[in-house]
């Protein structure tokens, strides 16, 4: 059976790199023994963010359920906080405060390799809303920031980073920051060591 080796899209977002986190971030992953295979800074424009996002009624719907569960958990009125309960209405104005956000500064694109990439990348970001992630998670360690406070501002949360949560997601997010021949090819110096056959 192969061993599940994959690939995963992280991109620092402006908040971090302005707050010099990128350094940080990058050797949380790469101690962990994830292989860097891409890496950019870029400005991205408007139209390249939205795309970045699967964007499908579904996902939009998602966005502004995940959003509604937090309201309810915190005691908020949706309407007064966003002036409407609808999901899919929440969900498009949280699609437009993420585009603002990921245009607001550069941002930091790699891609990471390795066993488990998508999941071990995930957990190390830890939960999307900050206040609610391990304190030992990258999201956890510099950030405290929840829908409560980011709303009642008019911005998306920010959570520092994004990491791809499926292999369909993954394959597509690589694809739109980094085309189809982007990525680099190189043996780690503990490959052998990581992978256990140095003994
Ligand atoms: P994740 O980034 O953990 O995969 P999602 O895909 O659900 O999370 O959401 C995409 C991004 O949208 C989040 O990282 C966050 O920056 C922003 N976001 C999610 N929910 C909200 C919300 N209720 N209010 C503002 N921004 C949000
Ligand atoms: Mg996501």
């Amino acid at each position: 059976m192969d061993a599940p080796l994959e690939r995963t899209l992280v991109l620092i977002k402006p908040d971090g790199v302005k707050r010099g986190l990128v350094g940080k971030i990058l050797t949380a992953f790469e101690e962990v023994g994830l292989k860097l295979v891409g890496l950019r800074l870029v400005q991205a424009s408007r139209d390249h963010v939205a795309n970045h996002y699967p964007n499908t009624p579904e996902w939009i719907r998602g966005m502004g359920e995940k959003t509604l569960n937090s309201y309810a958990e915190h005691g908020k009125d949706p309407v007064a906080e966003m002036g409407t309960d609808d999901p899919m209405a929440i969900g498009e104005i949280i699609k437009g405060w993420n585009i603002d956000y990921l245009t607001s500064g550069p941002v930091v694109a790699m891609v990471l390799e390795g066993y488990h990439a998508i999941g071990v990348v995930r957990k190390l970001c830890g939960h999307t809303l900050p206040l609610n992630a391990d304190p030992g998670s990258l999201r956890g360690r510099f950030s405290s920031d929840s829908p409560v406070v980011a709303n009642a501002l008019r911005r998306a949360i920010q959570n520092l980073l994004h990491a791809s949560s499926t292999v369909e997601e993954a394959a597509h997010e690589i694809r739109h920051w980094f085309g189809e021949e982007g990525l680099c090819s190189y043996r780690r110096a503990d490959e052998a060591v990581l992978a256990g056959k140095d003994a």
